[in-house]
């Protein structure tokens, strides 16, 4: 049998995994489970390892909704205070029995739309946005990535840009996707009067309905919609273990 890891991507509200092969085609998702209240280290991590630890594989990759520094959680914007600090790979590492990798969750989406979706090939500078709970974000220039950009949090309206333009804030707010998208517009210009992307890949979770907002966003640079959608997360924390893997 070929290769497999696991590739686990927790958000806001929800913990996706997916067993995905070393070439980034998804074998498996496994059922997506609802965030632990509190999302504490323990509970979150416990809970993982309850629904993931039966999967033959060679490696993880934990994707988190935060700065990665030293293999360490620096912040803690959408999961408890708890968090930060934590050594999230050593931690799943002692559960799972296996090499685990830790990274930012837009940076997991991001590797792989850049790898083997809507960026592959895609020379310049692109930037891939994930619309949740918060903006993810992950730039690349010629492919290779800019970790911990965090551009969710740049000022927008006198606060985080994604407290206004999220997918959250467009349920929290009540708003159509036009509304939405104008939000979203004053946003990708921000990003775009201090980047100069040439490409806007747009996924999260609000992303698997793209063909109701995507006509309606507007930029300089190419807007496309991630390949993998509200999966690519999953898969490139799956293709971050594998090169890991690698490494070693
Ligand atoms: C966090 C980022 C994360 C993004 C999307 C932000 O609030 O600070 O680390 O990538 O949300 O989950």
């Amino acid at each position: 049998m070929d290769t497999r890891f696991l590739g686990i991507d927790v958000g806001g509200s929800s913990i996706k995994m997916a067993v995905v092969q070393a070439a980034g085609t998804a074998v498996q998702m496994l059922p997506t489970l609802a965030m632990p209240q509190p999302s504490t280290p323990s509970a979150v991590l416990d809970l993982i390892a309850l629904h993931g630890s039966s999967q033959a594989i060679a490696a993880a990759g934990l994707a988190f909704p935060t700065v990665v520094k030293q293999g360490r959680a620096r912040t803690t914007a959408h999961v408890d205070p708890a968090w930060q600090g934590v050594d999230g790979a050593a931690e799943l590492r002692v559960r799972l029995n296996c090499p685990v990798t830790f990274l930012n969750d837009a940076d997991a989406a991001g590797i792989a739309e850049m790898r083997v979706g809507a960026g592959r090939d895609l020379k310049g500078v692109i930037i891939m946005l994930t619309f949740g709970t918060g903006i993810g974000t992950a730039l690349f220039v010629d492919g290779r990535l800019l970790p911990n950009t965090e551009l969710g949090h740049l000022l927008m309206r006198g606060g985080d840009s994604e407290d206004w333009a999220s997918a959250r804030a467009r349920t929290r707010d009540q708003l159509d996707f036009p509304a939405w998208a104008a939000r979203v517009n004053e946003y990708l210009d921000l990003l775009q009067r201090l980047f100069w992307p040439d490409v806007f890949i747009v996924g999260g979770g609000v992303s698997d309905h793209f063909d109701q907002f995507g006509p309606l966003l507007k930029s300089p640079a190419d807007i496309v919609p991630a390949h993998f959608r509200s999966q690519a997360g999953v898969i490139g924390a799956a293709l971050a273990a594998a090169d890991a893997i690698e490494l070693t």
